[in-house]
């Protein structure tokens, strides 16, 4: 079967040998398609740094069960799994008992961390064990595209940072200003969760078009705003330095994206202002599990993001992605 690896700082589609359940449980699913993460191009970019042959490209999963050899049901579903299934996946899960997952980290977790689909998303053929079965895998809805359901994961991420920014769809959220740093598509879904979670929403992107682009969600932005919690979705270096000065004493900024370095460490504006600084990397089950019934339910819409390219072009959906010439690429396998 072809797959994507890493080679030199570029995709290459090789032949692998199929995956197969042999004497392990779990799934095989026949991909159909998987969304192009930034992290995978993080990933890319800093391939250097990296023993290549351990990079997992493509994760935002959509196919079919075609070989299956367990009984198990999915994360808060009665109905087990079947060959024929299609479904969505997360990549990760976590063993729920140890310190991390204790203290709320489930993505510092051991097994978050060790646990992975195999061989990688950009794959004909991906094998899934029981316990992603149980725990990140999801029916598709038929109300939605492969495309748009192939959003479970990358909006997972951006529900987890809305949890860790303390907001709750329990509470009312009306009194928070909230700003998104980056319009792109990470910054589109984030923006739209956050206003299922009724908070009062606000955007910023360099990028006019994405600017103009995200008014279609009422998503806009007004300087004169001080600003209670900030996420951080752009990779620009001066993202933290905007966030810093257009955020509110007391407020929040959520880092939600990947940017090596910064260019100083801001102790006197933490200090005085109080403010808290909170990563926030991958989701955990229940993130997936609320993003499926936000995709469904078109709280969170995301018809028309995705280009679509053949397998064979990954590498022009790479640079289209780096060039900022498109929103979002789904590689169709
Ligand atoms: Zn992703
Ligand atoms: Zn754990």
């Amino acid at each position: 079967m072809k797959s994507a690896i890493l080679k030199n700082g570029k995709v290459e589609i090789i032949q692998k040998e199929m995956p197969s359940l042999k004497d392990k449980k779990g799934a095989i699913i026949k991909v159909f398609g998987s969304g192009l993460c930034g992290s995978d191009i993080v990933k890319i970019n800093h391939s250097k740094d990296v023993d290549e042959s351990k990079v997992v490209l493509g994760h935002e999963i959509i196919g079919e069960i075609v070989d299956i050899n367990t009984n198990i049901a999915g994360n808060g579903d009665k109905t087990p799994f079947r060959t024929g299934d299609i479904v969505g996946m997360g990549h990760h899960f976590p063993c729920y008992e140890c310190k991390f997952c204790l203290h709320g980290s489930h993505s510092m977790c051991e097994n978050f961390k060790k646990t992975n689909i195999f061989p990688s998303g950009f794959s004909e053929f991906v094998y899934i064990t029981e316990g992603h079965l149980k725990n990140t895998v999801f029916r598709a809805p038929k109300n939605l595209s492969y495309e748009e359901f192939s959003y479970l994961e990358p909006l997972s991420c951006c529900l987890r940072a809305i949890r860790r920014s303390g907001l709750t769809r329990q509470k009312d959220n009306s009194s928070y200003n909230v700003l998104v740093l980056g319009l792109g598509s990470i910054g589109l879904i984030m923006a739209q969760g956050l206003i299922a979670y009724k908070a009062k929403v606000f955007g910023f992107d360099i990028n006019e078009k994405r600017q103009e682009f995200a008014k279609k969600f009422n998503i806009e932005f007004d300087p004169s705003v001080k600003y209670d919690i900030i996420f951080m979705t752009s990779g620009s270096h001066k993202a933290l330095d905007s966030a810093i000065k257009l955020v509110e004493a007391g407020g929040k900024i959520i880092v939600f994206s990947s940017i090596s370095t910064l260019d100083g460490y801001k102790n006197d504006d933490i200090y005085y202002k109080e403010l808290s600084i909170i990563g926030s990397y991958s989701p955990e089950p229940r993130d997936l599990a609320e993003s499926s019934e936000f995709l469904e339910e078109k709280k969170v819409n995301v018809e028309g993001f995705s280009t679509v390219y053949p397998l064979d072009k990954i590498n022009e959906a790479v640079y289209d992605t780096k060039q900022g010439k498109i929103l979002k690429a789904y590689i169709k396998i």
